[in-house]
């Protein structure tokens, strides 16, 4: 963790004196709140709209940024500018300073409180040039920035929703493939995304698409040049989707940076299921500064090829494996979503990241930690916290046993590659903490209220998609039964 208090950007000395701190900021406080992100850039829905942070999706107000009369910004009418001083993330910005919890950054503080390390504390090391001391002087008392103080170094970007998969706890918002699945599970042929409400439609050849498609907002021709001014000083840009490896616009962005001369100062990083990943795309990456990927798998094998619809395991296995060893500046680690069907399945997945002679994934030795997973909390029917009661003691006790195997088999770390000194002490340190965290969060709330709308969601889709949930998860379609 870098000393957060005294670090600053910039040269203080030249500081006009009219920039005082704020007083009435409790500097050390905040330590427990403050997070770069709402000073570093701005993030992009896949539709366009803005909002302050990717994270805050998951809270009421979704994170996202308004205009004076209310209305939400989007890209297609609006300027990334706009969102700056934008009233919600002014009081994310006095929350934070004041070391008060805001609502919108929930899911941090939740994970925190229950021992995961949350993207509020990979920020901080990410952007280690930032300080809470040097944000709270030149931050004014409503929460405002400028610019100048300020420059735009982060953006993340989503070109919209193209995507290859139909993941079970996705949505067409996030998935095009989700339109024609909409149509069949839900026998719906609008869904809402925000404050639209999108029309699904199906043309003469059966072909599934949007009567009106906000999702190519980036056809904006004031986006393009707008993002052109930024790119001299942008250091870092997080790309997902939709699928991104799947998506022209964002080769397209990538091209104009090499073009333009600024890939040799931006890092990338992507959330990708890497299903499209190809010789071309590792060349390209290869102009940039680093390119760090969380690897968006959920599982090994058939599990993770019936949560993420439509993935092949055993391609995917060779692609991970391919990127782990091509050459270029990569920081690489598994990002899954920790839900109903993977749980029970949760140490077996951490023992074959650990046991895999990885070179790259999760062996960085700063950041991020030895696994890297998120819980689900929408839709709450397939969240962990749904088990039925008797189900989570069993869980409970499978973990216990799971970390006395795996506190004998480390041993033999020799033949699974686990060699390295400190890769073997960080998977004895954290194996069975990652599984404590796990359980510390199934009992933080009983939401079994929801297990009808599990078992009718499940049974509709493994009809829709010939699967069979009992066949993929026995051990936890029993448990579901309890
Ligand atoms: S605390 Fe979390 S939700 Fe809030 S801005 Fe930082 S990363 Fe995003």
């Amino acid at each position: 963790m870098p000393d957060l208090h005294f670090k600053q950007i910039g040269n203080p000395q030249s500081e006009p004196q009219s920039r005082t701190p704020n007083n009435d900021r409790d500097v050390a406080k905040s330590s427990d709140t403050w997070c770069p992100i709402p000073w570093t850039g701005l993030g992009v829905r896949t539709v366009g709209d803005l909002r302050y942070c990717c994270h805050s999706q998951s809270s009421k107000s979704r994170g996202l940024l308004r205009s004076q009369d209310g209305a939400i910004l989007n890209l297609k009418e609006n300027r990334l500018s706009d969102g700056v001083n934008a009233d919600l993330l002014k009081e994310v910005r006095t929350a934070m300073l004041k070391g008060e919890r805001h609502s919108g950054c929930q899911r941090c503080f939740k994970e925190e409180d229950a021992g995961i390390h949350s993207r509020r504390l990979s920020e901080q090391v990410t952007w280690e040039q930032y300080s809470i001391e040097d944000c709270s002087k030149k931050t004014k008392p409503d929460g405002s920035i400028s610019l100048s103080d300020f420059p735009v170094r982060y953006l993340d970007l989503r070109f919209g929703n193209k995507c290859n998969l139909k993941c079970r706890m996705c949505g067409p918002s996030e998935s095009d493939k989700w339109y024609d699945l909409t149509l069949k599970l839900w026998n719906e042929d609008e869904f809402k995304d925000g404050h639209r409400t999108l029309k699904i439609i199906k043309d003469d050849k059966g072909r599934v698409g949007l009567k009106v498609d906000p999702y190519k907002w980036h056809e904006s021709s004031s986006f393009w040049a707008e993002l052109e001014e930024y790119l001299p000083q942008i250091e870092r840009i997080y790309l997902a989707g939709g699928e991104p490896l799947l998506i022209d616009a964002q080769f397209e962005f990538l091209q104009k940076c090499i073009d333009l001369g600024h890939s040799g100062h931006i890092t990338l990083e992507y959330n990708s299921n890497l299903t499209a990943l190809n010789e071309r795309i590792v060349k390209i990456w290869s102009e940039f500064k680093k390119v760090e990927v969380g690897i968006s798998i959920d599982g090994i094998g058939e599990i993770n090829n019936y949560i993420r619809a439509g993935s092949d395991w055993n391609k995917l296995e060779k692609n991970i494996v391919a990127l782990d060893r091509a050459a270029g500046n990569f920081k690489l680690w598994i990002a899954s979503t920790i839900q109903i069907y993977n749980l029970y399945h949760l140490p077996q997945f951490m023992w074959w990241s650990v046991s895999n002679k990885f070179q790259r994934i999760n062996r960085s030795k700063i950041g991020r930690e030895f696994f890297t997973p998120h819980p689900l909390t929408n839709p709450a029917f397939l969240a962990i916290t749904t088990f039925p009661q008797k189900s989570k003691l069993k869980i409970r006790e499978h973990f216990e046993l799971e970390k006395r195997k795996f506190s004998e088999q480390i041993l033999e770390c020799e033949v699974f590659g686990l060699g390295e000194g400190f890769q073997l002490e960080r998977a004895q340190a954290r194996f069975p903490k990652v599984l404590d965290n796990y359980i510390n969060i199934m009992f933080s709330r009983d939401t079994s209220d929801q297990i009808d709308r599990f078992w009718k969601y499940t049974n509709r889709l493994d009809e829709i998609h010939g699967t069979s949930f009992r066949d993929v998860a026995p051990e936890t379609y029993e448990l579901m039964k309890l």
